[in-house]
C-alpha cells in the first residue's frame, strides 16, 4: 500500500512512469475499492483506528528515533508528546465518540411543511490526500488521518522529503495494518506534491508554508478539490501591562523553545509594555537558563532541521543587528556550537523594527523579537496591521483585557496566559484564518471537514406540497400574502 515515487529530476536516463501516472493508478484504485466496498460501518471504522492505535503504540520508539535522526537532534519527549501522544489522544476522542458523531441529526421543521421531518447525515466524501510537512511530520500526518479514517474516507499521505526515515517509518508502519486501497503513502519532493494535489480527491489536506499552499490551491482548483490549508505565520505574544513578567516570560520562552522554534503555533514575536522590554529580556534569559542549562549536548534542545534553515535564521539575526537591534544570545554554559551541529543558541533581540526580515518572516527557530507597545490598542493595531496569524497568546490575568484582545483581534487560535496549547485540546478545532490557512480539523471538527453533510427532508404523510402547485390560484395568493406580510 506504499508506492515509492522518485523526483523526475533524481531520475536517471530511464524513464521511469511519471509521477502522475503511477499517482492515478493508486487512485484509481482506491476509488474502484470505494466503489465496490461501499461506505464503511461504525465497526470497520473503529477496527481501522485501534489497528492504526497499536502501530502507533507499538512503533513509539521508532518514531522517537527516526524524527531524531532526520533533525540531527530531536528530543525524545517532545517526540512522545508532540508526535505520540498527541496523535493517539486525538485518536482516541475520536473513538469514543465516534458512534455519536455518526449517527443522523434530527434537525427541526417549520411548520409549514409538518408532519414531514429534517436530519442531517453525514457520509464519507470518498478519497481524501494529505499533504504533510516536516517540522512533526508523524502528528502532521496522523492526525489527519485519524479524522479521515473516522469519517469512512480512503486516504493517500505525501510526507515530507526533508525527513526521509521518518516518511520511511510512516510507509511501513501504515503498510503493516492498511491494504493500499485504504491507506498508501507516496514519497518524494515538490513534483511530486504537485501530482498528488493535482489528483480528483474529494478533499485534500495540506500541512505547510503560505507560499506553497497557494501553488497546493491553485493546484487543486482544477478539479474543485475542497482544501483544509493548514499554513504558518506569525503569532504574536501580547503581554499585558497587569502581566507578571517572569511568569510571561518563562511560558513564552517555553513555547518558543519547543522543537527549537520549528512549530507552526511557536510565539514568533513578543508585544510587551514600553518600559518593560529589558525586564522582559532579562525574565527570559533566566527562564532559558532553567529550562536549557546547557545547549550542545543537551538531548532536550532540538537542531534545525537543515543547513537551509539554520543559515535562514542565523540571517535574520545577522539582518537585524545590522539594521540596529540589539541582539541578546543566551548560551548559559558558554559553549560553542558547530555550525554542523545545527543547534542555534537562543536568541533575544530589542529595539526591532518592521523593514527587519525578522518582523517580515516567520521566524520557525530559537528567535524572540520583543517589541515594545505604548497602550493596548496600540498592540491590538500591530497585530490587526499584519497578515491574521494562527495563533495568538495573550498574557493578563485581567478578564475585560483579554476579552478585549480576544474580541478585537482575528487569530486562527489562542491560547489565554501559555502557549500552543490550545492545539492539544480534543474538543477544539484547529485552523487559521485568511493567510494562516483555511477550515478546521482535530476531534469533530476534523470528522465534520471529512465528512459530506447532507440535509435531508422526510415528506410526511400529508401531501402538504399540492397547495403550492399550479394551476396557482385565490388560494396560493392568500398564501403568499401571508407569508411574505406587509
Ligand atoms: P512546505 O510547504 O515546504 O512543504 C510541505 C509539504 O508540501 C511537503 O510534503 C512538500 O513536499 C510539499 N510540497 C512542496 N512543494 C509542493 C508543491 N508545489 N505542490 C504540492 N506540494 C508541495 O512546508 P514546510 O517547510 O515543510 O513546513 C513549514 C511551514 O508549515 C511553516 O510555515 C509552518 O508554519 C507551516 N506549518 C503549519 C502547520 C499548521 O497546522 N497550520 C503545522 C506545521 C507547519
Amino acid at each position: 500500500m506504499t508506492l515509492h515515487v522518485e523526483p523526475s529530476h533524481s531520475r536517471g536516463a530511464t524513464p521511469a512512469a511519471t509521477p502522475s501516472q503511477e499517482l492515478t493508478t493508486l487512485f484509481e484504485g482506491q476509488r474502484a475499492a470505494q466503489r465496490r466496498e461501499g461506505p464503511p460501518s461504525y465497526e470497520a471504522r473503529l477496527d481501522a483506528l485501534e489497528r492504526l492505535e497499536r502501530s502507533i503504540v507499538r512503533h513509539r520508539e521508532d518514531i522517537a528515533r527516526a524524527v531524531s535522526a532526520d533533525f540531527g537532534s530531536r528530543s525524545r519527549h517532545e517526540t512522545l508528546a508532540a508526535e505520540v501522544f498527541v496523535s493517539l489522544s486525538e485518536l482516541r476522542h475520536v473513538k469514543k465518540n465516534l458512534r455519536t458523531w455518526m449517527a443522523p441529526e434530527p434537525r427541526p421543521v417549520s411548520y409549514l411543511f409538518f408532519p414531514g421531518r429534517n436530519e442531517v447525515r453525514r457520509q464519507p466524501l470518498g478519497l481524501v490526500g494529505i499533504i504533510s510537512p516536516w517540522n512533526y511530520p508523524m502528528q502532521l500526518a496522523l492526525a489527519p488521518l485519524v479524522g479521515a479514517l473516522a469519517a469512512g474516507n480512503r486516504v493517500m499521505i505525501k510526507p515530507s522529503e526533508y525527513v526521509p526515515r521518518t516518511s520511511d517509518l510512516l510507509r511501513t508502519m501504515l503498510a503493516g495494518v492498511f491494504t493500499t486501497d485504504q491507506v498508501a503513502v507516496v514519497t518524494g519532493g515538490p513534483e511530486v506534491g504537485d501530482a498528488f494535489a493535482r489528483l480528483p480527491f474529494d478533499h485534500l489536506v495540506y500541512t505547510g508554508s503560505t507560499r506553497v499552499g497557494k501553488l497546493v490551491m491553485r493546484a487543486a482548483s482544477e478539479n474543485l478539490t475542497p482544501l483544509t490549508l493548514e499554513l504558518g505565520g506569525k503569532s504574536p505574544a501580547l503581554v499585558a501591562d497587569d502581566a507578571p513578567l517572569d511568569r510571561a516570560a518563562e511560558r513564552i520562552m517555553t513555547g518558543k523553545l519547543y522543537n527549537a522554534g520549528q512549530t507552526c503555533v511557536a510565539p514568533d514575536y513578543a508585544l510587551v509594555p514600553e518600559g518593560k522590554e529589558a525586564a522582559f529580556v532579562e525574565a527570559a534569559r533566566r527562564a532559558v537558563a532553567k529550562l536549557y542549562p546547557t545547549l550542545a549536548a543537551n538531548p532536550d534542545y532540538s537542531a534545525l532541521i537543515n543547513d537551509r534553515h539554520a543559515e535562514r535564521v542565523r540571517g535574520y539575526v545577522e539582518d537585524a543587528r545590522r539594521r540596529g537591534a540589539e541582539v541578546v544570545e543566551v548560551n548559559p554554559a558558554g559553549e560553542a556550537l558547530e555550525p554542523a551541529s545545527r543547534k542555534l543558541p537562543p536568541t533575544l533581540l530589542r529595539n526591532v523594527r518592521d523593514e527587519m526580515a525578522v518582523m517580515q518572516e516567520e521566524i520557525f527557530g530559537p528567535v524572540l523579537p520583543v517589541r515594545g507597545y505604548r497602550r493596548l490598542e496600540d498592540a491590538i493595531a500591530f497585530v490587526n496591521d499584519r497578515p491574521r496569524p494562527l495563533a495568538l497568546y495573550c498574557f493578563s490575568d485581567d478578564r475585560a483585557t483579554v476579552r478585549r484582545v480576544l474580541d478585537e483581534t482575528v487569530s486562527g487560535g489562542a491560547t489565554v496566559n501559555e502557549t500552543m496549547l490550545h492545539v492539544a485540546q480534543a474538543d477544539l478545532p484547529f485552523g487559521g484564518v485568511g493567510p494562516s490557512g483555511m477550515g478546521h480539523y482535530h476531534g469533530r471538527d476534523g470528522f465534520l471537514a471529512f465528512s459530506k453533510t447532507k440535509g435531508v427532508f422526510y415528506q410526511g404523510p400529508v401531501d402538504t406540497g399540492a397547495l403550492l402547485r399550479p394551476p396557482y390560484g385565490k388560494t396560493v395568493e392568500r398564501l403568499l400574502a401571508f407569508l411574505i406580510g406587509r
